[in-house]
């Protein structure tokens, strides 16, 4: 059986993450997201919330699952099993980290590889951080993360959080 982990700190989760996971849950058996608990990158959510905002989003994929992570991927896909790490490039830019990742990974456990998606176009530019400075200054988000996402930054946005 194919199964792939997801893993990333989906601070917010956008659409071009929901893409990654709708196409690879076409290729893959099973998916399974893996939300990264790191206090150290200062999310704006906590972990439970955006395990929850990503359970909602792909709650119509029967074959996709979330969890939380806080140590090191590799002992994540072994815990769940999953024979595949799956990441998204969306340019350039992703690349060399992605390869360092990637080849770190291999040389912890080999049987596990690290496949990649790119991003489709539309969502080449959407990340995180934009979406995080887009909520900052009030801009329309509807375009780029889901609707319930949408609402939690702009609540934060006027907490000023
Ligand atoms: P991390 O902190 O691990 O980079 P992210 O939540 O930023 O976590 O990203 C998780 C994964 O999704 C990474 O593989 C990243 O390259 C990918 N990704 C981020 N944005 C996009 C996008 N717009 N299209 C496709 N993949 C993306």
């Amino acid at each position: 059986m194919s199964h792939a982990l997801y893993p990333g700190s989906f601070d917010p989760v956008h659409r071009g993450h929901l893409d990654v996971v709708e196409r690879a849950s076409r290729i893959f058996d099973r998916v399974t997201v893996a939300v990264l608990e790191n206090p150290a990158k200062n999310p704006v959510s906590t972990a439970e919330e955006r395990v929850s905002f990503l359970q909602e989003a792909l709650a119509e994929f029967g074959n996709v699952s979330v969890v939380r992570f806080g140590g090191l991927t590799v002992e994540c896909a072994k815990q769940h099993g999953a024979n595949v790490i799956l990441r998204g490039l969306r340019a350039v830019l992703d690349f060399d980290y992605e390869v360092q990742t990637a080849m770190m990974n291999r040389h912890l456990e080999p049987r596990v590889e690290t496949f990649f998606l790119l991003t489709k176009s539309r969502y080449a530019y959407i990340s995180s951080s934009l979406v995080k400075q887009l909520a900052k200054f009030g801009a329309p988000l509807d375009d780029f993360v889901p609707a319930s996402v949408a609402e939690a930054l702009r609540r934060l946005a006027s907490e000023g959080a």
